[in-house]
């Protein structure tokens, strides 16, 4: 059975009252995309140390855009991947530049979430997840990102059925949960994910949530 909106929203409010109101996003689309590029597989620490050793070599986004990519590489190299990701992040810009005529992107805020999520998932490496978070976090637009800790404590919860991908659990999220909430309970979903509902072990025994939740810890 679907959940309705009031379990949402009691979920949500049991989260607020553990981890609190989370931090309001950062603001700039562009450095969005760019740091959520840059923590692909990685952890926040590595994906911030990456971020700021690029911000440090190359001052502006046409600096990393026209940048050696041997040189990017090697500024983002603690973020893991970086010969994956330096290119991911040049062609992206490229593309805004190629596109837009200025590495900018402000304009996606006249754009509907769904032309906005067209055009970002157009990027090559630019998925569901990264667009979403684009999109709500630096232009409050009504998008639900959803990673593996969001797609792993929704599915345990009940939210979404068992076997639902983790592309598929956006649309089905952003049907379900209230567009007000989709910033603090998105973050306070993967605080959860961390810090209690964890892939393995979860500890339901102290989770705010188990009164609510659809699964008791299955055998693994
Ligand atoms: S009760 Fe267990 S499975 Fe359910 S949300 Fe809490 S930790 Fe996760």
């Amino acid at each position: 059975m679907t959940p309705d909106t009031e379990t949402i929203i009691t979920l949500h409010n049991l989260l607020l009252a553990e981890y609190g109101e989370p931090e309001p996003p950062r603001r700039d689309p562009v450095a969005t995309l760019v740091l959520t590029i840059l923590s692909q597989n990685t952890n926040d620490r590595n994906r911030d140390r990456a971020y700021e050793r690029l911000r440090a070599r190359f001052p502006t986004w046409e600096a990393v855009r026209d940048a050696p990519e041997a040189a990017l590489v090697e500024a983002i190299r603690p973020a893991g991947l970086a010969p994956t990701k330096a290119p991911r992040i040049q062609n992206a810009l490229r593309r805004i530049t190629a596109e837009r005529g200025a590495v900018t992107l402000d304009f996606l805020d006249s754009m509907s979430v769904e032309e906005g999520r067209a055009w970002l998932t157009s990027i090559p490496g630019v998925g569901p997840k990264t667009a979403a978070i684009v999109l709500l976090f630096a232009l409050g637009k009504p998008a639900f990102p959803v990673d593996t800790h969001v797609h792993r404590v929704t599915r345990r919860l009940g939210l979404i059925p068992e076997r639902t991908s983790r592309e598929k659990a956006h649309r089905l999220l952003e049907a379900l949960i209230p567009p007000e909430i989709y910033y603090p309970f998105h973050i306070n979903l993967i605080e959860h994910g961390r810090a209690v509902c964890r892939a393995r072990r979860p500890e339901c025994e102290r989770c705010v949530l188990r009164e609510h939740c659809a699964q008791t810890v299955r055998p693994r």
